[in-house]
C-alpha cells in the first residue's frame, strides 16, 4: 500500500514529508508503535516523527492510546494507523477530480467554440461574434470548432480516474 503512487501523493499532501511518513507508517504496521521505538528503528529524528504522527492524527489517519510506562518515567503513546481512512481520502479526492471533469464536460457541451486557424486561439460564440469572427489577438478569421473530440477525451479521463481509483481501493483493502 505504501508504495502506491496515489497513497504517496496523499501522504505528501498531509505531512509534506513522504519519506518519513512512509517509514513511520511502515513501523506502525509492523508493530513498532511508540514514537521512541519508531525513532530507534528508523534513525529518524524524534521531533520529525512526532510531527508526522501529529499530521497523520489531524487528518484522521492515525490514533493513539496512552500506555502507562512501567518504569514510571512518563506515559508512552502507542500509535495505530487507520488504513480504511486512506480509502475514504482517495474516494473523496476522486469525487473532487471527477466533479471538475464533469464541469468541463458541461462547459464544452453547453458552449459553441470558435478558433483561429494559425494559432488556435479559442473563443466562445459570444466573444467571437463580438469580434466579428476575427481573432482579436492575431487578426485571423475564426472558424467553428467541433469540440466532440475534446468531450470524448474528458469522458475518457473521467473513466480512467474512476477505474484507477477502484483498482487502487481494491489493492488497499
Ligand atoms: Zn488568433
Amino acid at each position: 500500500m505504501l508504495t502506491d503512487p496515489i497513497v504517496q501523493e496523499i501522504l505528501i499532501d498531509i505531512t509534506h514529508d513522504e519519506e518519513s511518513s512512509v517509514s513511520v507508517i511502515g513501523c506502525i504496521l509492523s508493530g513498532v508503535t511508540s514514537d521512541f521505538d519508531i525513532a530507534e528503528e528508523t534513525g529518524i529524528n524524534l521531533t520529525i516523527i512526532r510531527k508526522v504522527l501529529y499530521d497523520l492524527h489531524s487528518a484522521g489517519l492515525a490514533t493513539y492510546n496512552r500506555i502507562e510506562d512501567p518504569d514510571n518515567t512518563g506515559d508512552i503513546y502507542s500509535w495505530k494507523f487507520k488504513q480504511e481512512r486512506v480509502c475514504e481520502i482517495i474516494q473523496s479526492k476522486y469525487v473532487n477530480i471527477s466533479a471538475e471533469i464533469e464541469k468541463s464536460i458541461k462547459y464544452e457541451e453547453e458552449n459553441m467554440f470558435f478558433v483561429c486557424k494559425s494559432n488556435n486561439h479559442r473563443y466562445k460564440f459570444e466573444n467571437a461574434s463580438d469580434h466579428n469572427f476575427e481573432c482579436p489577438i492575431c487578426g485571423d478569421s475564426l472558424k467553428h470548432q467541433d469540440n466532440s473530440k475534446i468531450i470524448l477525451e474528458l469522458l475518457k479521463e473521467k473513466e480512467a480516474i474512476s477505474s484507477m481509483v477502484k483498482l487502487n481501493i481494491n489493492s488497499i483493502i
